[in-house]
C-alpha cells in the first residue's frame, strides 16, 4: 500500500458539499486539494486550488485531474467508468475502480450483495412491463427503482397494486429498473466503515436515520440499539467493505423492519450526510478518517465522545427569503453548515445544523428547535 503523506495532493472527482467538508479536512491535515466537477461553482471550489470543470464522464479531464495530483478519490459514485480507468492508468485512485462501477448501479449493486448472500429485501430486476407486473403481484406493496440517477428519494415510485405497475416503470422511463417490496421498517441506520488498501478497519457505530419523501431529514448518534444489533450491523457492514476492497469509507445504509429483521438498503463508498454529527461527537471525525484511510495513514478512533445529532437543511426553507441563521445560532451547541450553493431549490440539500447533548434525544432536540427558529424567520423576513 502506498502511503501519501501531508503535504502531498489530493484529486477529488466531485465537488458537492462532501467534497467540501473532504477539502476542510484534508487541508487541516496538510494536503493540497484539486477538484473535478461539471459545475464550476461547486462547493468544494472554496477548498481547492485547482478546479477542472467538465463532466463526470470525461476521461481526459479525469486524466488531466490525476496528472496533477498524488492521489485521486472521489464523493460521488456516478463517475464514467473510462474516467476511473484513465485516472488508475496514472496515480492510487481509492476506492478502486471496480468497487466504484459496482456500487454505481444499483442493479449490479443488489445483485452482487444477493450473490455475496448480504441480507436483502425482498427485490426483483424489471425490464418490462409484464416484469413490473409480475413483481407487484409477487411481491405486493413495492417501490420500483431507477438503477442510476437516483438520490434523496428521486428516481422511484411507489406501486401498490399490480393493475398500477405499468404506468409507475414508465414514469420512470420504462428502462432497466428494481423492484423492492415496500417493507414494514421500524427505523433506518447507517454504519459507516473506514478501510485501507491493506485491510485495516475502523467501524463507526451505527446511527439512527429519519427520512422524510425519501430525503434524510434527521440523523443522531451513537444509535441506543440492542448489542446484538450493533453487533449485527457493523458484522455486515465490515463484511461488504471486506468483499468490495474499499479503500476509504464505504457508508452502508440498512433497514431494521417490524418484524426484527436486519436488511440492507443501500452502499455508498465515501463520506455519508447521516454521519455528518461525527464531527462533533466522534473522537476523529469521517471527513479527516476518510482522508486518513484514501491516503494509507493510521485510522483514527471513531469513538464516540458525547451523543449527537443533525438536521438538513433543504432548499425549500429559502423560499420566504434568506433563513434567519442568526436566530438558529442562539440555541446553545448548535453549529450551522452552509454548503456553500448558489442557487436554493426545493429538495436540494443547502447546508446543515449539528448539535451534541446530553443524550441523542437532547442533542436531535436543539437541532430540531434551531431549524424551526431558522424557519420561522425567514417567513417573517419576506
Ligand atoms: P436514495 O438513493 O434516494 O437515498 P433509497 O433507496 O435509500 O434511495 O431510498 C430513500 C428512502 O426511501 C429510504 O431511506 C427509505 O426511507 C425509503 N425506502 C427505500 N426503499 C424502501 C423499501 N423497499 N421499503 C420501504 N421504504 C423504502
Ligand atoms: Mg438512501
Amino acid at each position: 500500500m502506498k502511503v501519501i503523506l501531508p503535504g502531498a495532493t489530493i484529486g477529488l472527482l466531485g465537488g458537492g458539499q462532501l467534497g467540501r467538508m473532504t477539502g476542510y479536512a484534508a487541508r487541516s491535515l496538510g494536503f493540497d486539494v484539486h477538484v473535478l466537477d461539471p459545475d464550476p461553482a461547486c462547493p468544494a471550489r472554496a477548498i481547492a486550488s485547482r478546479t477542472i470543470t467538465a463532466p463526470f464522464a470525461d476521461a481526459a479531464a479525469a486524466a488531466d485531474l490525476a496528472r496533477g495530483v498524488d492521489i485521486v478519490t472521489l464523493e460521488i459514485e456516478q463517475i464514467g467508468p473510462e474516467a476511473l480507468a484513465a485516472v488508475a492508468a496514472l496515480v492510487p485512485l481509492r476506492p478502486p475502480a471496480d468497487a466504484v462501477v459496482i456500487v454505481q448501479d444499483r442493479l449490479r449493486q443488489r445483485t452482487w450483495l444477493d450473490a455475496n448472500g448480504f441480507p436483502l429485501g425482498p427485490w426483483r430486476p424489471v425490464a418490462s412491463e409484464a416484469d413490473a407486473e409480475a413483481a407487484v403481484a409477487r411481491l405486493g406493496p413495492t417501490v420500483l427503482k431507477k438503477p442510476v440517477g437516483g438520490y434523496d428519494g428521486r428516481g422511484q415510485a411507489r406501486v401498490g397494486a399490480a393493475a398500477d405497475a405499468a404506468s409507475a416503470w414508465k414514469s420512470l422511463g420504462a428502462g432497466p429498473a428494481l423492484a423492492e417490496q415496500f417493507l414494514d421498517i421500524a427505523f433506518e441506520l447507517s454504519v459507516l466503515v473506514a478501510r485501507r488498501e491493506d485491510g485495516v478497519m475502523a467501524t463507526y457505530a451505527p446511527a439512527i436515520n429519519h427520512h422524510e419523501a425519501g430525503v434524510l431529514d434527521w440523523s443522531v448518534w451513537p444509535a441506543e440499539l440492542p448489542d446484538a444489533v450493533t453487533r449485527e450491523a457493523k458484522a455486515v457492514a465490515e463484511g461488504i467493505a471486506d468483499a468490495l476492497g474499499i479503500a476509504g469509507l464505504l457508508a452502508i445504509e440498512m433497514f431494521l423492519t417490524g418484524d426484527g429483521r436486519l436488511l440492507v438498503n443501500e452502499l455508498a463508498p465515501r463520506p455519508h450526510n447521516s454521519y455528518h454529527h461525527s464531527e462533533r461527537a466522534a473522537s476523529i471525525n469521517q471527513f479527516e478518517q476518510f482522508v486518513r484511510a484514501v491516503c494509507g495513514l493510521p485510522l483514527g478512533s471513531v469513538d464516540p465522545l458525547r451523543p449527537g445529532a443533525i438536521a438538513n437543511l433543504l432548499g425549500d426553507l429559502w423560499e420566504g427569503g434568506e433563513p434567519d441563521f442568526a436566530a438558529a445560532l442562539t440555541v446553545p451547541d448548535v453549529r450551522l453548515h452552509l454548503y456553500g450553493k448558489t442557487s436554493a431549490r426545493p429538495g436540494r440539500k443547502m447546508g446543515h445544523l449539528s448539535a451534541v447533548g446530553a443524550s441523542i434525544e437532547d442533542a436531535k432536540r436543539k437541532v430540531l428547535d434551531a431549524r424551526q427558529k431558522l424557519a420561522r424567520h425567514s417567513i417573517r423576513n419576506i
